[in-house]
């Protein structure tokens, strides 16, 4: 089975974590959006620009510009593997907008994975991260608007998701590897891979 997968859940849930061991693992693409805008950030391009005009304020950056990007992640050589989308889709336009791109390709997702933890564990996990790893969107302020922006904007992904029945919700909480240890014997038994044919 090509592995096409999207992570989901809450900023500081531990997506990019994860989603970077599992990838390793699986020897997939790992595409995380946040990822790629903090790199055109980092590189002062254009598109750099506007996305920070967005995210500094804990905001989506706009679904034209994302699906514009991710389109052409998608068509780069190394999703021949499989890919793994980390932060997209982020609402239900978006869910949309993969659809199509994925239904030109005559592909479909394999599983969604919710990485849930509870809301009060958000708060101090991102403001760790602000001091180890320098975010301008981890200041408290931002990080309360973010978990909104989730909640009323990403959140319902999970419902359209769960009635395709590709939705695997797995708990975030515990160490790194206790939660990737976690994550993929869900995940095999999700879509029913044996040990052997992994
Ligand atoms: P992340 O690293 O996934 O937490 O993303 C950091 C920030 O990048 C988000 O708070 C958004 O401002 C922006 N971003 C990442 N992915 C998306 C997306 N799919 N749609 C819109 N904005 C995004």
């Amino acid at each position: 089975m090509k592995a096409r997968f999207v992570m989901v859940g809450p900023p500081g849930a531990g997506k990019g974590t994860q989603a970077k061991v599992l990838t390793e693992k699986l020897n997939i693409a790992n595409i995380s959006t946040g990822a790629i805008f903090r790199s055109h950030i980092a590189e002062q391009t254009e598109l750099g620009k506007l996305a920070a005009s967005y995210i500094d304020n804990g905001n989506l950056v706009p679904d034209e510009v994302t699906d514009a990007l991710v389109r052409d992640r998608l068509n780069q050589d190394d999703v021949e593997q499989g890919f793994l989308l980390d932060g997209y889709p982020r609402n239900l336009h978006q869910v949309e907008a993969l659809d199509a791109i994925l239904a030109e390709r005559g592909e479909k997702l394999n599983a969604v994975i919710e990485l849930s933890i509870p809301d009060e564990d958000i708060v101090g996990r991102l403001l760790y991260r602000a001091e180890v790893e320098d975010r301008a969107d981890d200041t408290e302020e931002v990080i309360r608007h973010r978990i909104d922006v989730y909640h009323s904007a990403t959140a319902p992904l999970t419902d359209v998701y769960r009635q395709r029945g590709i939705l695997l919700t797995v708990d975030g909480t515990g160490q790194i590897d206790e939660v990737l240890d976690r994550l993929v014997r869900e995940l095999k038994s999700f879509l029913n891979i044996s040990d052997e044919e992994q």
